[in-house]
């Protein structure tokens, strides 16, 4: 059986958690930290970077950051991860779900202003595939009505959009580093701030709502309580193993796009023939490899395509359960239900095939002759 992951060690990890261990200093904030964040600052231009222990805990500080209180409106796609709404509404904010674009499972950039009230504080946008959504027409909304952008950057390391890094364009941003994403630290995340205003309650937000980290820098001479906060910062346990990989990003993105490329030429003539759609990367998106999708026409059509692939060797997946049906949102919220028929299509038809840097060209190559035989 071909597994639809299978997370890529790149051999030095534990050599670096036994350095880190060694050098006697294992919680957060030391030595593998900051050359994972200067790396990550030095490398894609995010003003600061400050690692986290998931993206959902990333999130959770955006909303912190931006004071998001009751009342206040978040708009949100639909067809993502929870976290993505989660993290907005243990602030007690009310999710205002957006639905996806036609060629894209990403949020419908056209339809965002029609959900914008007084009461809107931000917009989430989720790179979905590590695909970017389209920034420029999210900035110039969030601009005109003055709201915060939040980018859910999960899967989007090392992807661009008009030549940006995603992750550097909305005034914060967030990643994974879940044993599902490019690179990995078994669990992890990073919080990327572009917006000056954050960057120094960010860091206190991240030490459990004290100044410890100014007081490290020399900046204070005693630390305490200043504010809320968390204890949002990994051990360097994981800030070693992160680096490990990170060193070893290029390798990993370029075996990956590989196996996307060989997936998409394989499939090509079957989307020729309407047989199924395959992703669309616009011209200002530089894709990372971060996930290989088709949609079916319908959900019988991809649960028989799911198990044809089953008995074949392959483990493929659906995705997303679009949120604004999800039992917490609908028991939350009184208002009737919103209808969102792309992110419900996408619910239904999308399905993602195994990819991962160990899976070989020519099991990639195999997967696709398994699609062609089920359509024929
Ligand atoms: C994986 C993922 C998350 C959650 O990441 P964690 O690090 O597991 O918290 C959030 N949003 C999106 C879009 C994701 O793909």
């Amino acid at each position: 059986m071909i597994p639809f992951n299978k997370p890529f060690l790149v051999g030095k990890e534990t050599q670096y958690i036994e350095e880190a261990v060694l050098s006697g200093k294992i919680s957060g904030n030391g030595n593998f930290t900051v050359k994972c964040q200067n790396y990550f600052e030095n490398t894609f231009g995010f003003k600061k970077a400050l690692l986290t222990t998931s993206c959902t805990d990333a999130l959770e500080m955006a909303a912190m950051l931006m004071d998001i209180s009751p009342g206040d409106e978040i708009i949100v796609p639909s067809y993502t991860f929870v976290s993505s709404a989660l993290a907005f509404t243990r602030q007690g904010a009310k999710i205002v779900f957006a639905d996806s674009r036609k060629d894209h499972p990403g949020i419908d950039e056209e339809s965002i202003e029609k959900h914008i009230t007084s009461k809107t504080k931000a917009i989430v946008v989720v790179h979905y595939a590590g695909v970017a959504c389209d920034m420029d027409v999210v900035m110039d909304i969030a601009n005109k009505h003055n709201l915060f952008v939040i980018e859910d950057a999960a899967q989007a390391i090392d992807s661009y959009y008009k030549g940006k890094a995603l992750g550097s364009i909305g005034h914060l941003g967030t990643f994974s580093f879940h044993e599902t994403k490019n690179i990995i630290s078994g669990e992890g995340g990073l919080l990327t701030i572009n917006d000056e205003r954050f960057v120094d309650r960010a860091e206190i937000l991240w030490e459990k709502g004290t100044n410890r980290s100014a007081f490290f820098k020399g900046e204070v001479d005693k630390y305490g309580w200043v504010d809320t906060g968390s204890s949002f910062l990994p051990s360097e346990l994981i800030a070693a193993f992160l680096f490990a990989q990170l060193e070893r990003l290029k390798e990993i993105q370029a075996k990956r796009k590989q196996v996307w490329e060989t997936y998409f030429a394989a499939l090509k003539p079957l989307m020729e023939q309407m047989l199924l759609k395959l992703a669309h990367i616009p011209d200002y998106a530089v894709n990372n490899g971060h996930m290989f999708y088709l949609i079916t026409d319908h959900i019988e059509q991809r649960d028989a395509l799911i198990k044809h692939l089953k008995t074949n060797g392959v483990h493929a997946v659906f995705h997303y359960l679009s949120l604004h049906k999800s039992p917490y949102h609908t028991a939350h919220n009184n208002e009737k239900a919103q209808q969102l028929p792309e992110a419900d299509r996408y619910t239904d038809c999308l399905i993602r095939l195994p990819l991962f840097y160990d899976l070989s060209i020519d099991e990639a190559q195999q997967i696709a002759r398994t699609i062609k035989n089920f359509y024929e």
